[in-house]
């Protein structure tokens, strides 16, 4: 695997990258703390869904890899395909 970008310090707002055709702008940053207690720094980056064109935001940390491309409307982390599950009546069987 390998990062997009890697940042040593911590770049300025209005920094502008670009990730397969799609630009990203750096519009906040501010300072987090690990669960482990490590410091750490939180990047806002501004962008627009590869599918509707709305701006979106995401975060990241000093390190980009997987940027999102699509808004939270678009993107959705951790959802699968969306299968209908079929209501079904149970009974028929009585006595
Ligand atoms: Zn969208």
């Amino acid at each position: 695997m390998s990062f997009l970008l890697r940042f040593n310090t911590v770049p300025e707002p209005g920094l502008v990258v670009t990730d397969r055709g799609q630009e990203y702008e750096l519009i906040m940053t501010r300072p987090h703390r690990r669960k482990d207690g490590t410091p750490t720094v939180v990047l806002t980056w501004r962008s627009r869904c590869a599918t509707c064109g709305e701006p979106f935001t995401v975060t990241t940390g000093l390190s980009l890899k997987d940027l999102n491309r699509r808004c939270p409307r678009h993107h959705r982390p951790g959802l699968s395909v969306n299968r209908s599950r079929k209501a079904y009546r149970r009974g028929g069987a009585h006595g």
